[in-house]
């Protein structure tokens, strides 16, 4: 059965002090809550004290990026060989802030897919369009040209080891969500266009929606048939809005 997924992006924040209140409300909220896979995607620095506190219950934690490259000069970057000795899960791959503010294309973001999965990790590979592309009418396009790349460095069956984040540049960060149609379309397209080549991958592929999803408007979301869950910004980093929406997708 596909897995469901509560995947919380902290970007460039959080401290130790911090990270600790915010884990340990959080392990205390989710405890017991089933049917859905719950995951923190911290700093780097911060891995070893996350992985401290959350090894013994069932939150998973991973990283934002990961180097395209296993080892070398490569002033820093982190290599997948380096998260493994943290036993990460997932690492997040191609988000657009790295896509746009560090200049991440799609080959490289494929390389990184690639890269993170030989290593045993599961990327969580984000595609999205801008409100550019959405006003032109060519957000499917966009998304096509993000899960092509991928295809073409990886192949379909990548896709039965791998969770996709439909993240809407225009929703991220900005307080403004997808409609649950919006995203449901886009998810169906992703889920659709998957299928023509691998129906069985296509069923099981878990695919997040990010993107401004708040307490008050997970429920709404996930109840669409193709949003398996959601990749948290902002709210991952309130203890009480992260539990709630973890709690709109267990049973
Ligand atoms: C994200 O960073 O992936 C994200 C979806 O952020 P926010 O929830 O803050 O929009």
């Amino acid at each position: 059965m596909r897995e469901k997924l509560v995947a919380g992006n902290w970007k460039m924040h959080g401290n130790l002090a911090e990270n600790k209140q915010l884990l340990s409300a959080i392990s205390a909220g989710l405890n017991g809550l089933n049917g859905a896979k719950f995951a923190v995607c911290v700093p780097y620095p911060y891995l070893s004290s996350v992985q401290n506190m959350l090894q013994d219950t069932d939150i998973s934690w991973g990283a934002q990026n990961v180097s395209q490259y296993e080892k070398g000069a490569y002033t820093g970057e982190v290599s997948v060989s380096m998260l493994d000795d943290f036993e990460c899960t997932y690492v997040i791959i191609g988000h657009s802030e790295r896509r746009t503010l560090f200049g991440e294309d799609s080959y490289a973001v494929a390389e990184k897919y690639v890269t993170a999965q030989r290593a045993g990790l599961t990327p969580i590979l984000c595609v999205g369009e801008t409100l550019e592309h959405r006003e032109a009418g060519i957000t499917e396009q966009i998304i096509q040209e993000q899960l092509t790349a991928v295809v073409n460095v990886a192949g379909i069956e990548s896709f039965s080891k791998a969770v996709i984040a439909y993240e809407p540049i225009w929703a991220i960060g900005t307080g403004k969500t997808a409609s649950p149609q919006q995203a449901q379309d886009v998810h169906a397209f992703i889920r659709n266009g998957i299928a023509t080549q691998d129906i069985n991958i296509a069923k099981e592929l878990t695919i997040l929606y990010g993107g401004s999803v708040k307490a008050n408007n997970a429920a709404e979301l996930f109840a669409m048939p193709d949003i398996d869950g959601g990749l948290i910004g902002g709210a991952s980093l309130v203890a009480n809005e992260f539990i709630a929406i973890c709690r709109a997708l267990s049973n």
